[in-house]
């Protein structure tokens, strides 16, 4: 099957995004707390998924 770079760019767009929003949590302080609950998210969750922000409870 032919490679859909289309796809793949756009997932690699979707994962900047993702360190993007990341790394603004981290610049106002609220880097690795739930979006949802506000609890800490767990750091070897941190350490799997660095952008995700939604604890593992809460997580899609
Ligand atoms: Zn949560």
């Amino acid at each position: 099957m032919e490679t859909d770079y289309e796809q793949v760019l756009g997932d690699a767009e979707t994962a900047l995004d993702q360190v993007d929003a990341a790394l603004g949590r981290l610049a106002d302080g609220s880097y690795g707390v739930c979006a949802t609950c506000g609890e800490r998210i767990a750091d070897e969750r941190l350490a799997a998924e660095p952008t995700t922000e939604a604890c593992g409870q809460h997580a899609v």
